[in-house]
């Protein structure tokens, strides 16, 4: 069986990380959406609060093969508990690259049965980032379009108070 871990902030989860998911979905027999609870970062939603918000994604898109979940430590050793061998992330631009390149040999040199692989963000989806919906929300801009329709009252709600 062939399990994948599409680790990550989600802060909050966009069209551009369900792009990544669904590529995932049609790909694994199972993935799980990790969110990474780390609190070095000051994030706009909680752990929780991002996991709910991607578990109300896959029941829109019915997608049965995808489960969410939350994890604070090495992502390898979540990978590890779950049955994995897969991590999935996605590339959007060169320093995305730079980025990915460095974490992909630190989690090789963690372990060596676990392998990342990448999907291409689309082009419609190159500049989208959780950081962008943020400062757009913030601001009291239109986030529609950037993050999926069952969470965007919720998300615009939360960042208009902030
Ligand atoms: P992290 O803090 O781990 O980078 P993010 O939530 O920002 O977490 O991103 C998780 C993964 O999704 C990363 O691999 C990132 O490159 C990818 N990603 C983020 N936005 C997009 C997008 N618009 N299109 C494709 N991949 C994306």
């Amino acid at each position: 069986m062939k399990i994948g871990v599409y680790p990550g902030s989600f802060d909050p989860f966009t069209v551009g990380h369900l792009d990544v998911l669904k590529s995932a979905a049609s790909l694994f027999d199972i993935v799980y959406v990790a969110v990474l609870n780390n609190s070095s970062k000051k994030p706009a939603f909680r752990a929780e609060e991002r996991r709910d918000m991607i578990q109300r994604v896959i029941e829109a898109e019915q997608m049965n093969n995808v489960k969410p979940g939350l994890f604070d430590g090495l992502v390898v050793d979540y990978a590890k508990s779950v049955g994995a061998s897969y991590l999935i992330r996605g590339l959007r631009a060169i320093t995305d690259f730079e980025y990915e390149f460095q974490i992909d040999a630190v989690n090789r040199q963690l372990s060596d049965e676990i392998r990342t692989v990448y999907f291409m963000a689309s082009p419609s989806h190159s500049f989208l980032s959780s950081s962008n919906v943020k400062e757009i929300g913030f601001y009291g801009g239109s986030i529609t379009g950037l993050v999926p329709p069952c969470n965007e009252n919720f998300i615009r709600e939360r960042l208009a108070k902030q």
